[in-house]
């Protein structure tokens, strides 16, 4: 792409939030393009691939219940992408056979590069200008910005610092997310998730027990650690939190596990939108060029991150009409 020929979009991020807006956009006819600094789609619907295990390290399942995000979800079903997940929930649903196929399903047919951080945002003769650390990276006539609240806060400071005061309101729990992999033999009878309030085991599941599962020749196991607990421990080391969260399991569980061949953890700092923004603030430029979206907007889930990025198409359409 050359980034001195203006687009009609530029979408930061490639999570449900951008891709809701990707899509919108692409049906409304506009030249968009998404960039993202993450090396895959999807955000924080992710899967992460290590050492032959398969972990679904972000969100663990999604629910459903606008109709827009139903007929939706109804789609990705239809194309293999969701299953349903009865024992989540009646609305629920998982990826398949990975939490991220949800999101390279709604990207296909997009205009997506990943890896490029965005480092400064700014009004440039009538358009919106989007840097990275080397340079120009594009233009566009409008833009929606879906980075987590305090980054997108700073993203926005200097072209649109009236929407500063969305974000300065949003707050988030962290999460750590630890993953186990063990032999085939490790695997028990099929078992629903374990959750649980508080404490280092908020939500587990054996991967192979997901409706649609990937294959995978070991078993491997994610625990996502409770709120409370997550923010307690915050600062440790990976090693530490994933010894600890698997002693935890054990005994929620009632099984004893022999050492894992490969375990690891992942720190969310900015999990799950705990106060979504205040919703007097704007949520749209006062120029009318640059909109937010983001689940901090309107929720805490899939389904508000991917309403939101709707959301921001409709009013820079207004604005622009
Ligand atoms: C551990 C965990 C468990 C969860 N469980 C559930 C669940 O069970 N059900 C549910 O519905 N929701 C769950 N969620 C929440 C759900 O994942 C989010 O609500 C949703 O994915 C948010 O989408 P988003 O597009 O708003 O943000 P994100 O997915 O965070 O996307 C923002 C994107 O912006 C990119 N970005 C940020 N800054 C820049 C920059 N400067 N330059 C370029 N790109 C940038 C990021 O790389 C990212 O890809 C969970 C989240 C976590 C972390």
């Amino acid at each position: 792409m050359n980034s001195s020929t203006p687009l009609d979009l530029v979408i930061l991020g490639s999570g449900m939030a951008g891709l809701a807006a990707a899509q919108l956009a692409r049906a409304n006819g506009l030249k968009a393009v998404v960039f993202d600094k993450g090396r895959r789609i999807g955000g924080r619907v992710s899967t992460r691939r290590a050492a032959g295990f398969t972990f679904n390290h972000g969100a663990q399942f999604l629910t459903a219940r606008h109709p827009d995000f139903v007929n939706t979800c109804d789609d990705a079903v239809a194309a293999g992408a969701l299953r349903p997940w009865p024992v989540s929930g009646r609305d629920a649903f998982c990826g398949a056979p990975t939490m991220r196929d949800l999101p390279s399903f709604l990207g296909d047919h997009l205009e997506i590069t990943q890896g490029v951080e965005i480092t400064r945002v700014e009004n440039h003769d009538g358009l919106v200008a989007f840097h990275d650390a080397s340079g120009l990276v594009a233009t566009a006539r409008q833009a929606v910005i879906t980075a987590p609240a305090p980054q997108a806060k700073r993203l926005v400071a200097d072209a649109a610092p009236e929407l500063g005061a969305a974000a300065a309101t949003a707050t988030y729990a962290p999460c750590w997310t630890a993953m186990f992999g063990f032999d085939a033999d490790a695997l028990p009878e099929h078992t629903a998730p374990i959750q649980e309030k508080s404490g280092p085991v908020g939500w587990g599941v054996w991967e192979a027990h997901r409706p649609g599962a990937v294959a995978q020749d070991g078993a491997a196991l994610t625990i996502q650690a409770a709120p409370d607990w997550s923010e307690e421990h915050l600062e440790q080391d990976q090693a530490p939190v994933a010894e600890a969260i698997l002693a935890a399991w054990q005994v929620a569980s009632g099984t004893a596990l022999g050492r894992p061949s490969y375990m690891a953890a992942h720190r969310w700092r900015y999990a799950r939108v705990m106060t979504t923004a205040n919703a007097d603030a704007p949520r749209i430029s006062a120029n009318g060029r640059i909109a937010l979206a983001g689940d901090w907007l309107a929720g805490a889930r899939v389904e508000d991150a991917w309403l939101s990025g709707r959301m921001a198409i409709e009013r820079l359409a207004a604005a622009a009409a």
